[in-house]
């Protein structure tokens, strides 16, 4: 079966709240790790980037069931291709708040207004959550210092 990733960007609706982001990173984990699905789901208190990787059937079935979640909309797709390999092969769902990131690396692909995912091109979005898991990855050796959930 191809491996593919699917990268899209939502804004969070207004039912969406803490409980409801971590009940959504709870059942995620689960889904996932049972599909062989990977990635990782970015926020601020605006909007959702998330990038999908794993069989091609499974990541089109999850996605259907996402962008019927009420807890979100604008549901817009940014990539779909077909891979090689995984670039988030360790996370079933690494979760980062943007709002963490380092400033001078948002700056670089959201400009001075912060993090807007629609703003941003296929290439864009991959890099920038490339940049994202390598913090996210420092966060995570220095626990003390991390507030991702
Ligand atoms: P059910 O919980 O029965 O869902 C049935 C339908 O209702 C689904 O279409 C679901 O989208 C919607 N729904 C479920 N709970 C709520 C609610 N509280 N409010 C409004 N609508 C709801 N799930 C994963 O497994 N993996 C992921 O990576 C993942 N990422 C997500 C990212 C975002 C930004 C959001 C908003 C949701 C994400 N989810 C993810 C949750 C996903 O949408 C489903 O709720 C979940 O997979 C369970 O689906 P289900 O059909 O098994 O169960």
């Amino acid at each position: 079966m191809a491996l593919v990733r699917l990268i899209y960007a939502s804004r969070m609706t207004e039912t969406c709240d803490t409980a409801a982001i971590q009940e959504i990173l709870t059942v995620s984990r689960k889904r996932n790790a049972a599909c062989n699905i990977t990635g990782i789901l970015c926020y601020d208190p605006t909007f959702f980037m998330q990038c999908l990787e794993g069989p091609k059937d499974a990541v089109n079935d999850l996605y259907r069931d996402i962008a019927r979640d009420k807890r979100h909309s604008r549901i817009t797709l940014l990539e779909y291709v077909e891979i090689e390999k995984r670039m988030f092969r360790e996370w079933s769902m690494a979760f980062v708040l943007a709002n963490d990131m380092d400033k001078r690396v948002l700056r670089k692909y959201s400009g001075r207004k912060g993090f807007n995912p629609f703003a941003l091109s296929p290439g864009q979005a991959r890099d920038l959550m490339v940049e994202f898991v390598k913090q996210h990855r420092k966060q995570e050796a220095e626990p003390q210092k991390n507030r991702s959930l």
